[in-house]
């Protein structure tokens, strides 16, 4: 890593790609080396490069300074690489087997080598396609309670937990959360993106005063708890899957905020499954809903049981309503998840891929009403069972 580490930042060609690989002798002397650059995200360049002799790759993550999606007139902190691979590692030390390995970091080339999931599918892009994932929820669940509790107040001891609360601050990566989850899509702000066709309601968000002051709730919380390290960006586009594995990539989102964002995020990201499924996709879609939340729950319950910091945990009612609050507050993430993802900056393909306009006007409707609901009624809805009866409501 000696030659690397003494490296300015350059953003990386395909070429350059390789003969880092090589450099970094991350194959043997003889592989034959390719190299394809296929990040269809936003932020980043993802090269892949393959040995040509037996097949086998390794993944090159660099961030760029800026926004790829916006491009060079949005800035912003390579840094983020860093907090990427950190947070893979550290959420790797609690969930080997559900996160890629890391197999090289370098701050000032802002890259994070790591273990090529290509052989996995992309899950967003599984459920577009109608493919199902046997273990996704089983597995995204235990990832929520190990990841979270492990790096939570309960599991470490203080000091350890605020050192990690400044390895982790993560501001410039944060505040798009803010914005674009948060805020603008609350107001006739410029960043929001929606069909005309959608005028009238989204102009009902803007005017519903109940829903602001419940969002601006969600955003304090956001802001301020700094409970547990967040992967941060936990949408269906950032797990790869079989029927076999599960695996989270891209956490450069990843700071210490609330428990429930993480679980929020996953859940709209399945309800939007939901709404644009029917029979018994829909069906299997809100078995992944359920076990979501009964796997992250009873898990994250049992190790409360465990803290070794908690003093208080054998204090009647108050592990429960530690589970309360976060399922509550795990709704109202998603609610805001759902609106934004709908009439945000950046919207999501299940959407935005129903060529039938009004078919998917209509869709996108019960989006936004699936997102309001779960925002002003979280604190009421008392069980999983209650959020798929909702789902099973709203038309
Ligand atoms: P961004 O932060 O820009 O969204 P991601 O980490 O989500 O970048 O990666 C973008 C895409 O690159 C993924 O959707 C996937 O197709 C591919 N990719 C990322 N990491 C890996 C990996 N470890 N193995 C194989 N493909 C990967
Ligand atoms: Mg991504
Ligand atoms: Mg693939
Ligand atoms: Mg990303």
């Amino acid at each position: 890593m000696a030659v690397v580490a003494t490296k300015q930042y350059q953003s990386l060609t395909q070429e350059s790609a390789i003969s880092l690989a090589s450099e970094l002798s991350l194959f043997p002397d003889e592989a034959k080396l390719t190299c394809e650059e296929i990040g269809d995200g936003n932020l980043n360049y993802v090269f892949l490069i393959t040995d040509q002799m037996n097949g086998s790759g390794v993944i090159i993550k660099q961030a760029l300074p800026y926004a790829k999606v916006i491009g060079e007139s949005w800035p912003l902190t390579l840094k983020r690489a860093k907090i990427e691979a950190s947070a893979l590692k550290k959420h790797g030390e609690y969930a080997a087997d559900l996160v890629p390995k890391v197999y090289e970091t370098d701050e000032n080339l802002a890259i994070t080598v790591m273990e090529d999931l290509s052989h996995l599918t992309i899950v967003r892009e599984g459920l577009i396609k109608g493919e199902s994932y046997p273990k996704l929820s089983t597995d995204i669940g235990n990832y929520l309670a190990l990841t979270l509790y492990h790096t939570s107040d309960f599991a470490l001891h203080p000091f350890e937990k605020k050192a990690l609360v400044i390895e982790f601050s993560n501001p410039e990566l944060c505040k798009i959360t803010e914005d674009l989850i948060f805020t603008d899509p609350f107001f006739d702000h410029e960043t929001n993106d929606f069909e005309p066709a959608l005028q009238v309601e989204v102009e009902k968000i803007w005017n519903n005063k109940l829903l602001k002051l419940e969002v601006a709730k969600l955003k304090r919380s956001f802001l301020t708890e700094a409970e547990a390290l967040l992967h941060g960006d936990l949408h269906t586009g950032s797990v790869f899957a079989s029927e076999e594995e599960t695996k989270v990539i891209d956490p450069e989102f990843a700071f210490y905020g609330p428990i429930g964002f993480d679980i929020g995020l996953f859940l709209a990201n399945l309800i939007v499954q939901s709404i644009t499924r029917e029979g018994k996709q829909r069906d299997v879609i809100h078995g992944h809903i359920r076990n979501t939340w009964t796997t992250f729950s009873s898990k994250f319950a049992g190790f409360l049981e465990l803290s070794e910091f908690d003093s208080f945990k054998d204090i009647e009612g108050y592990n429960a309503f530690l589970l309360e609050k976060i399922f509550h507050d795990s709704l109202g993430f998603a609610g805001c998840e759902l609106i934004r993802r709908t009439i945000g900056l950046a919207h999501v393909k299940d959407l935005d891929s129903i060529e039938n306009e009004k078919k998917r006007i209509l869709l996108k409707k019960q989006t936004l009403k699936t997102g309001e609901r779960l925002i002003v009624s979280r604190q009421e809805i008392d069980s999983i069972d209650a959020v798929i009866e909702l789902l099973g409501e709203i038309k």
